[in-house]
Formats: structure tokens, C-alpha cells, sequence
């Protein structure tokens, strides 16, 4: 049902469009025009001013010709990673992939051109369906930033998919809610060949305060990393601050603040053992500690009525559906927390932030195939 050739086409077509985090304007362009053309209302809001970008997100409404249908969010993000400037799609076969110096963008123009095919179809062959908001995101590589942005209250739909993952028939309907961690270890500058008794060295402070962390995978649900270290400045001066940044994620609320808990009490007591008197002053390695809340748990139960119907829409595909977690964070966690009940169906693209990223045309096929017949059954009687 799908047409291979358009959708192959225009995949490739935005491929070529460079659509880095924060300069996804040209890409948003050429939506537009799809978007248009296929009779929406489109909006561009303001997130591209808040997050320095140079456009925001593209929101596309469509008016469907069965009014009783659920109104049905789909979603894909226009940026890409880098190195993603200039890339050259190849095609061998039906497997597309790059030249080895960029990535593909596959992740995430496959889940663009998915919706843009999807609904060209339901057009052309006047297909029911139900009022269509379609989300391009900015900025989902760059922190989701694009999607924190959006103002649901622009939208019809209080559920859908987000086309951002790999295999087809795989529905992410689980990710954890992650924490963004920052610690500054402040210790206390000395030369470290005349008088290294006068200093406090940061460096060793969040070495013992690491080396404590339980980090890596902590149990089935939660994880943990320290992802950045910068500090000293001579090797001759014992260092007075490091800066830390890491992060924990974890499918339990619960557990997510007991991790943090537990990294920032490694520093702090690792801090508390360091303490020096100097000329009757008393000083104290000390640890600021700052975690930002980066995005909530996904969690869609399996009976949401998005679920049952991409499961239906499998069974008539003969396309086997299972419903996963994943360790990853993605919009679908910002429009979950915002009240909507969003799952992430697969969309064929492989080894995505790498220079080795390819996409089988079949599998992106079958995805289009799967994403028209949840819109379908969406609109069909037994679903009303
Ligand atoms: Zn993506």
C-alpha cells in the first residue's frame, strides 16, 4: 500500500537536508511544504527562540474524514547527530548507508518520512482516519529540549507514536526517568613542591568519592555514570576544583533518588575526610552538587487503547509486535510526562550514532505499512 519509490525518494531527499541540533530551519522547510501540500494547518512555535536554535517545532494538523475517531499524535525529530553535515546516502540493494564519514540520519528522517508516506496514503486512497497532529521535534538529540518546549495545549491528540527506534514491530512502551548530576569539588590551591601540606587536593577528593560510587548497571532497572571530569591546572599546583558531570537513570522513581542520594554522599564524605588547619584557620574540601531532573519514566501499560492498536495493526501485517523497555530517554518521555500516553514504534534505522548507521528500505516499508494501518483501524468501526 505504501509507495516504495515516493517514500524511498523522500527519505532521501531529507537525508541530504543537514539538520544538526539547533539548525534544523532548512529541513522545517521542506516539512512545511509536505505538510502543506497534504492540506494541514502548520505552526512553527517558539522553541526554537528559547533553545537558540534556528526554528522551532513544526506542528502539523490534519482534519480526518471520521470525526468519531480517537485524534492520534505522530512524532519524529528532525535533528540529527553529528558528524551529520554533507552526508551522501548510498544505496546497495535495498541497504542504505553513508560513505563512512557521517552518520545516515536515518535516526530520525525514516520516522519523518514514515508519517509524511503514511499520510499521503490515507489521502490518496481515502482511507478513514481520525484528526492527525503531526510533532517534527527540534533539538531531541540535544536533551529532548525541543520537546520540553511544546505547548500540548496545541494539540488535539492525547495519544499516538513517536517514530524513533529500530526494529519494526518493536514498541518501546518503557524508559526511565533520568537525573542530570553536576558536582564541583572545591579543594584548596598550593605549590605542590614548596608546601603541598598547605593544600587540599580536589582531584584525590572526587577519586575517593568515585571510587566509592557503585556506577555501570546497578540492578535491572537503574543505571549510573560519571561522564565528564575536568580539574587542576599545572601539574605543579595541587588542584583546588574539579567539576563532575554524570548522570543516573532508572525505571523507579524511587530508586532513581536513591541513587542520586547515594553518588552525592560518596563525594561529601569523601570531602569531610579532607580537612587541614592552616595559621589557626580551618579548612574543608566542600562539594556543590546540583541534579536536574533531565525527563520522568515512560511507562504505557499494555492495555492503553495506543498499544492494543499497534498490536491489531501487527496482526493484520503478520508483523509480530512486542511491547519493550528501553535504557534510553527520548521525546515519548517528555509527552508522557506532559500528560499524553505516547509509545515509540520502530522504524528500521540501524547502528544510528555511528558512522556505520544503515537502514534496510524493507524494514522502513513495513514501518510505513504498520504506522497507515494503526491509522486505519484507528478510524474503523470496532475501534470507535
Ligand atoms: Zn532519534
Amino acid at each position: 500500500m505504501i509507495n516504495r519509490e515516493r517514500i524511498k525518494n523522500l527519505l532521501i531527499e531529507l537525508i541530504k537536508i543537514d539538520s544538526l541540533s539547533r539548525q534544523e530551519y532548512d529541513v522545517a522547510m521542506r516539512l512545511k511544504r509536505e505538510m502543506e501540500d497534504l492540506g494541514a494547518a502548520v505552526v512553527i512555535d517558539d522553541a526554537g527562540e528559547k533553545v537558540g536554535g534556528n526554528v522551532g517545532n513544526l506542528i502539523a494538523s490534519f482534519t480526518g474524514n471520521t470525526p468519531s475517531a480517537r485524534p492520534l499524535l505522530l512524532s519524529a525529530h528532525m535533528d540529527t547527530v553529528v558528524p551529520g553535515e554533507g552526508i551522501v546516502p548510498i544505496l546497495e540493494g535495498e541497504v542504505l548507508r553513508t560513505d563512512g564519514r557521517t552518520v545516515l540520519g536515518g535516526d530520525d528522517k525514516s520516522g519523518v518520512a514514515i508519517i509524511c508516506e503514511a499520510i499521503r496514503i490515507l489521502q490518496e486512497r481515502k482511507l478513514p482516519y481520525g484528526d492527525i497532529d503531526v510533532v517534527f521535534t527540534i533539538c531531541e538529540e540535544s536533551g529532548v529540549v525541543g520537546a520540553k518546549c511544546l505547548d500540548i495545549g496545541r494539540l488535539r491528540a492525547r495519544t499516538g507514536l513517536v517514530l524513533d527506534s529500530d526494529s519494526v514491530g518493536f514498541l518501546f512502551t518503557r524508559g526511565p526517568g533520568a537525573n542530570r548530576l553536576e558536582f564541583r569539588v572545591h579543594g584548596l590551591e598550593a605549590h605542590a613542591g614548596v608546601c603541598p601540606e598547605r593544600g587540599i587536593s580536589a582531584i584525590q577528593v572526587a577519586a575517593a568519592g568515585i571510587a566509592r560510587m557503585k556506577l555501570g548497571r546497578i540492578d535491572h532497572e537503574t543505571t549510573a555514570n560519571i561522564g565528564v571530569i575536568e580539574g587542576g591546572m599545572a601539574v605543579n599546583i595541587v588542584p583546588n576544583a574539579v567539576l563532575l558531570r554524570g548522570e543516573a537513570r532508572s525505571h523507579s522513581p524511587e530508586k532513581l533518588e536513591q541513587q542520586t542520594r547515594h553518588m552525592i554522599n560518596c563525594l561529601e564524605e569523601a570531602a569531610a575526610r579532607q580537612t587541614l588547619e592552616l595559621d589557626g584557620n580551618k579548612f574543608q574540601a566542600r562539594i556543590d552538587s546540583k541534579v536536574e531532573l533531565d525527563y520522568e519514566r515512560m511507562l504505557v501499560s499494555e492495555n492503553a487503547p495506543i498499544v492494543q492498536l499497534v498490536y491489531a495493526a501487527g496482526k493484520n501485517l503478520n508483523v509480530n509486535v512486542k511491547t519493550q523497555a528501553t535504557g534510553g530517554g527520548c521525546d515519548a518521555n517528555i509527552f508522557n510526562q506532559k500528560g499524553l500516553e505516547v509509545a515509540n514504534l520502530g522504524t528500521g534505522m540501524r547502528d544510528i550514532h555511528t558512522v556505520h548507521e544503515w537502514l534496510d528500505l524493507k524494514d522502513l516499508y513495513l514501518s510505513g505499512e504498520m504506522v497507515l494501518e494503526t491509522l486505519r483501524l484507528n478510524a474503523t468501526e470496532s475501534w470507535l
